[in-house]
């Protein structure tokens, strides 16, 4: 079954739900400090990408059409996230998901234990159970997912 796509009163409450994650963790008293040099944001360089949720990628495309767009800008730098800009601004900094958040190069502190984020990863499982997601995917490939729906009118 396709995944379904937030558009209901409901899903709302379920973005809701992840940018209250987002806001918890920021208030937590673990000590980074992201100063957007974007490394992590060069997969290709890294060997990582993050994984993300379909609240986390949901609240991406949203951040994404709020800049009148429906697709990312074509790629700016070869083996980057598709929202990174040739600036070297994340498009959507603000929605940015989760493993954005948490898996800082070394120059910003490093990642994050998993212990000290645990409690956040369960509620945006929850989240992604709610909207019949499928479980986390890497950032690449949920948002091709959830894009294609869209184009496909299926949500
Ligand atoms: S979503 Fe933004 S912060 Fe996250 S990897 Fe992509 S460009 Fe970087």
């Amino acid at each position: 079954m396709p995944a379904k796509l937030p558009h209901h009163d409901s899903d709302e409450a379920a973005l809701d739900e992840v940018r209250a994650v987002y806001a918890e963790l920021a208030a937590r008293p673990v000590e980074r400090d992201c100063i957007r040099r974007t490394e992590c944001c060069q997969f290709a360089l890294t060997g990582v990408m993050p994984l993300v949720t379909k609240g986390e990628v949901a609240l991406m495309v949203k951040a994404l059409r709020a800049t009148g767009r429906t697709e990312p800008p074509k790629q700016a730098i070869e083996g980057a996230c598709p929202m990174l800009q040739a600036n070297g601004k994340c498009l959507v900094y603000e929605a940015r998901p989760f493993g954005c958040r948490t898996h800082f190069c070394a120059a910003a502190g490093g990642p994050y234990a998993r212990k000290e984020v645990l409690d956040l990863i369960r509620r945006l499982e929850a989240v992604d159970t709610d909207l019949e997601g499928e479980g986390p995917h890497k950032l690449d490939i949920g948002l091709k997912r959830m894009l294609r729906e869209l184009k496909e009118g299926r949500r």
